[in-house]
């Protein structure tokens, strides 16, 4: 079966490789994978990995044979969980296996989902109905980290929010602001074409990072936002984010910084008294949260979908995701 790794730093490699052969787990045959920034990284390197790698954590897709548990009979349509656990240690026992240390990513710490077929153990498996199309079913892994986030912040209808950064995931963040009564939600972003999107979409108001100051002040009348969501990953962002919070204001950091960071609004953290939160990956029921969420037809994902390649052609599918002129771009067999 065709499989896509990497064996070095921009070493992308469409290969061969065996039928997976793992007796008491479940077999997923590939319906949709997604192609992340993650995935960026770990090909330039940024990420490290132990090469080779077969690649990729987003997938979804049909059960071709159950495993030993059996609750995931043949036929079943599942979403895949790439946060594996070890649902043995303190961290799994408290409800939080997404930061257990015994565990790791697929397609980062152990081969990932750019593969026909993998396979599973079913406890990292989750139902998905037959109502959510297949480039919808495309972003759910996206959708669960995002629900993840947005539940360790206080999310009030009342509220101002702010999104800086409007790709998939700030589109998602933006929706799910909206999806939970938050009338007021702006869009923050330089790409005139994703603001539009973003106002298709139900965003109260868009700006540019120049504009954003302005706007806030107006829709909040002065007091700056309740809640930002920096859904970029870098450390000039995250300051933006917490200079266009009012007093009392929760950033939530959605966007990955790596290496060093740089200059903060330290003071200001403290004056107005704002609260960070740094949530990472998504919980087990973060993920059927996101699937009843995608399924009740309340957010919607079709739009965030502009490519789509066929396994073998990832190398045509990496340029695109790495373009910038799209949003999600997603692997099919
Ligand atoms: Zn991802
Ligand atoms: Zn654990």
């Amino acid at each position: 079966m065709i499989v896509v790794g990497v064996n070095g730093p921009g070493k992308l490699q469409v290969r061969d490789a065996p039928a997976p052969l793992r007796k008491h787990r479940a077999l997923v045959r590939l319906e949709r994978a997604g192609i992340c920034g993650t995935d960026l990284k770990i090909l330039d390197g940024a990420v490290p990995v132990a090469y080779p790698v077969i690649m990729g954590h987003e997938m979804v897709g049909m059960v071709s044979r159950s495993g030993s548990d059996g609750r995931m009979p043949s036929g079943t349509r599942v979403l895949v969980n790439p946060g594996i656990h070890c649902r043995d240690c303190h961290l799994c026992d408290t409800d939080r296996p997404h930061l257990c240390h015994r565990g790791g990513l697929l397609g980062r710490d152990m081969d990932g989902v750019f593969a026909e077929e993998i396979a599973m153990e079913e406890h990292f498996l989750h139902v998905v109905p037959d109502g959510i199309g297949p480039d919808a079913a495309g972003l759910l892994q996206v959708l669960g980290t995002v629900v993840h986030s947005q539940q360790t912040a206080p999310v009030t209808a009342g509220s101002v929010a702010l999104v800086i950064g409007l790709g998939v995931s700030g589109l998602l963040h933006l929706q799910l602001l909206l999806a939970s009564g938050v009338d007021r939600v702006i869009g923050v972003t330089r790409s005139a074409w994703k603001r539009d999107l973003a106002t298709r979409l139900g965003a109260h108001a868009v700006a540019t990072p120049e504009e954003a100051a302005g706007v806030v002040a107006d829709v909040s009348d002065g007091r700056g936002a309740d809640l930002a969501v920096e859904a970029v990953g870098t450390a000039s962002t995250v300051a933006q984010a917490i200079e266009l919070c009012g007093p009392g204001g929760e950033v939530i950091v959605y966007g990955t910084v790596t290496g060093e960071g740089g200059p903060m609004p330290y003071y200001q953290l403290y004056f107005k008294e704002i609260t960070l939160r740094y949530p990472r990956a998504a919980r087990p029921g973060d993920y059927d949260r996101a699937i009843a969420l995608a399924a009740s037809g309340r957010i919607q994902l079709d739009p965030l979908v502009t490519a789509r390649f066929p396994l073998e052609n990832a190398p045509d599918a990496f340029a695109a995701a790495r373009s910038g002129d799209h949003l999600k771009v997603l692997l099919t067999p």
